[in-house]
This record gives structure tokens, C-alpha cells and sequence, in this order.
């Protein structure tokens, strides 16, 4: 059975999609195996063409954006995840919305989590501003991320261990009002937390470590203690 595919290029039209009943699609990089195993849905739309989904600054993503778009105009933790997603072909058609919203490794979660990014989200009767936690769990339709861009922020993945776990993430960003955000994907699981740093590097480690991230294995702790430490000690800009 054919799809039959909406590409709405308004937000108002997208809308009206939504209420009819389309499914969205980025980049199918995911979901087209889906389809050919589950059935096809007889909807869906792409927002592609909605200019808000295709936003690319130091402030905001859209979430049609596809990864190879995400250059230096957005903060290095969110690039330097997007190049690391999968092989060149995958990044140059998969979205932020179908890795955010749609995949079950989402590299693009914990530097949202770290920037402190807010999720647009469509609704059939508007668009509505949540937080990254209703994103993941609820797995609304993705207009576009919005973040305060950071004073400093860093990230590591370790290398993939082929027919093993996902490898290790680790991100951190520096924002105004000395506060210090870090995320780490450990298995599937993601870890976020928010802190002050005004005690120095070792204090706010110990403060850390209080936190649920005191249940992560030794590798992965030393691979934070490592980054907090380097990038507090970074000169400000
Ligand atoms: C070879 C390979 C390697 C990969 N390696 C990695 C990796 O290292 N790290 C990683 O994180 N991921 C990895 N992925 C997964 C990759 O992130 C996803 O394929 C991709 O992000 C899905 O994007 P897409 O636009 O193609 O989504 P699609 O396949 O179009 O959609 C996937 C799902 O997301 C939903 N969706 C799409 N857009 C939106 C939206 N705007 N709002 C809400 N829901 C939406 C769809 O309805 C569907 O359920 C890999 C994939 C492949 C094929």
C-alpha cells in the first residue's frame, strides 16, 4: 500500500495534518524498515518545508533539521554529537526530530539536556512549549529546540564496541548564573543534573557525585571527573 505523504509548508498546515491523522517523517531512516515490516500508515507528513523546523542558529534547531546541517552556528556539544550519529549517508537524511523523538540511542538528548533546551511541540490545536522529559517520554511531534547558548560547553563519546552496549557519553555545559549542567548516556540510560560551581572543580564533583550520579561505574566517573575539571578550568571567554 502507498503513503500518502503531506508536506505542509506552514505550521497552521501541519497542524491540520496532525489532526487528520498523519504520522510525521524525518529522514524514514528508522522508520521505512518499520513500515515494510508493520505495514504502512496510509498518512504521514514531513516539515520539511515548515520554515520553523528548519531553523539552524547559536539558538535554536529545527526538528527537520537533518544532522550534517548542524555546523558551528550551533553550540559545539550539539555539532559534535550530530557528526557522530551513524554513517555519513545517515547523517545527511536523518533529523533532529526522528533521533530526539523516534530513536532508541538518541546521541542528540544529552547535549539538549546540557544546553537546558525547551521543545516546541505540535499539537492538532496549537503549539505548545515543554521540556525535554515529555519529549522523551511522550514522543510529541518536534517543532524545534530553543536553548540560552552556553558560556563553554564540552562532550566525549567513546568508540562503539561493535555488538555491544552504546558507547559512552559524556557532555557538560557552563551556563550564566554559575551553573553547571552535565549529562551522561550510559547504557540506555541518561543521566542529567544541574549545579553550581562557584566551590571550584573538586567541590562541585563531590557535589556530583551525591546526586544519581552516584551510580555510575568507575570508567564512566572518571571520564566526568576529567571534563568537569578541564572545563571549569577553562579561561571564560
Ligand atoms: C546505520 C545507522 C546508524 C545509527 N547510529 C546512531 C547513533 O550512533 N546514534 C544515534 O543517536 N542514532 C543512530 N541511528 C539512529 C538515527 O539517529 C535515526 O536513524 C535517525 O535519527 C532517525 O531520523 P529520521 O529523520 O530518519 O527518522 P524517521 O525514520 O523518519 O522516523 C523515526 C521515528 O521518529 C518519528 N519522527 C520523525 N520526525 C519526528 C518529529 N519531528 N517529531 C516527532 N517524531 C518524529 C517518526 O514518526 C518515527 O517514529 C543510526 C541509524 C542508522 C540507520
Amino acid at each position: 500500500m502507498a503513503v500518502l505523504l503531506r508536506l505542509p509548508t506552514s505550521v497552521s498546515e501541519a497542524r491540520e495534518c496532525l489532526a487528520e491523522g498523519a504520522v510525521p517523517v524525518g529522514g524514514a531512516t528508522l522508520v521505512w524498515a518499520t513500515w515494510q515490516r508493520d505495514g504502512f500508515p496510509e498518512l504521514a507528513m514531513s516539515l520539511r518545508d515548515v520554515p520553523e523546523a528548519n531553523v539552524v542558529d547559536r539558538g535554536a534547531v529545527g526538528g527537520a533539521v537533518v544532522l550534517h546541517r548542524m555546523d558551528d552556528r550551533v553550540p559545539d556539544v550539539l555539532r559534535l554529537a550530530a557528526g557522530t550519529v551513524g554513517t555519513g549517508a545517515v547523517r545527511r537524511t536523518a533529523t533532529v526530530g526522528g533521533n530526539l523523538v523516534g530513536s532508541a540511542l538518541r546521541c542528540l538528548l544529552p547535549p539538549a539536556l546540557v544546553l537546558d533546551a525547551r521543545a516546541t511541540v505540535l499539537e492538532p490545536d496549537g503549539v505548545r512549549e515543554t521540556d525535554l522529559a515529555e519529549v522523551v517520554a511522550k514522543r510529541p511531534v518536534l517543532l524545534g529546540l530553543r536553548w540560552s547558548e552556553p558560556i563553554a560547553c564540552a562532550y566525549r563519546k567513546l568508540d562503539a564496541v561493535a555488538g555491544g552496549p552504546p558507547p559512552l557519553v559524556v557532555t557538560s555545559a557552563v551556563h550564566t548564573g554559575d551553573r553547571l549542567r552535565i549529562a551522561v548516556r550510559d547504557g540506555y540510560e541518561v543521566l542529567s543534573a544541574d549545579t553550581t560551581y562557584t566551590t571550584g572543580p573538586e567541590q562541585t564533583l563531590t557535589t556530583l557525585r551525591a546526586t544519581t550520579f552516584a551510580q555510575l561505574p568507575t570508567d564512566a566517573w572518571t571520564i566526568v571527573h576529567s571534563q568537569v575539571t578541564d572545563l571549569l578550568r577553562r579561561p571564560t571567554p
